[in-house]
């Protein structure tokens, strides 16, 4: 790992680019840890879900942030999530929390303690952070900064070969929808949308392998080593 002691790497860009799996391999090979912000936001909102909080009550949802823990362990390539000590690994991952997850991703001052909580993991050791706006708002200072896109039809076409690998039933028109409109809602609120900061640099992943992302990722780190 050339450089500093606790580097943070941060791969932002839209649902389905590969942005988990590269993060993952990435984190392994430079022996770094790896935090799903995703996560953290899925975690508050199936809370929201389950407690029957207005998503649209922004003030209400800041309140269940401030009485909610989320912890993340990752372990051997393994990511589990925990809700107030309840493992919700799977249930953060149902397409009702996926198609709700927006409510509580808009709210600025929800934004705000999210941004909080991940700064404090970070501090802890070094990381590959994944998200939309860690490169822009969470880690403006981060070592190293990624974008990492791909065109829609590509990154539909890998959700749903990964969801049917899990053995789901997939409505191919119905995920495309999903994801566009999941693309939409990232983009377009006010507080920390979906963009590339000016010096992450772009990956477009449309035709390459993650193991090739991951090389191009590794050459770049390497090229331009920051010592601190
Ligand atoms: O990455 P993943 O698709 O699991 O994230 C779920 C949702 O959480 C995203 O659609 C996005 O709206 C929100 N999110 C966010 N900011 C982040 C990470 C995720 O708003 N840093």
């Amino acid at each position: 790992m050339p450089g500093q002691k606790t580097p943070i790497i941060t791969i932002d860009g839209p649902a389905g680019a590969g942005k988990s799996t590269v993060a993952k391999r990435l984190a392994e090979k430079l022996d770094l840890s790896y935090l799903d912000t995703g996560a953290m936001y899925r975690a508050l909102t199936l809370k929201a879900i389950r407690q029957d909080v207005d998503l649209e009550n922004e003030e209400a949802l800041v309140r269940l942030a401030r009485r909610t823990t989320i912890d993340l362990e990752y372990d051997a390539s393994v990511l589990k999530v925990f809700l107030d000590e309840e493992d919700v690994s799977e249930a953060i991952r149902s397409v009702d929390v996926t198609n709700k997850t927006f409510y509580v991703a808009r709210a600025p001052r929800v934004r705000q303690i999210m941004a909080e909580w991940q700064r404090a993991i970070a501090k802890r050791k070094g990381v590959v952070v994944e998200g939309r706006d860690i490169g822009t708002v969470v880690f403006p200072q981060a070592t190293w900064k990624f974008y990492l896109d791909a065109d829609v039809q590509e990154r539909c076409r890998r959700r749903i070969e990964e969801l049917r690998e899990k053995g789901n039933n997939v409505n191919a028109d119905r995920l495309a929808a999903e994801l566009k409109e999941r693309d939409r809602q990232d983009q377009t609120r006010s507080a920390g949308p979906l963009k590339k900061a000016e010096d992450a640099v772009l990956i477009d992943a449309t035709q390459l392998s993650v193991d090739e992302v991951v090389e191009e990722m590794l050459k770049y780190i390497k090229n331009h080593c920051r010592l601190n």
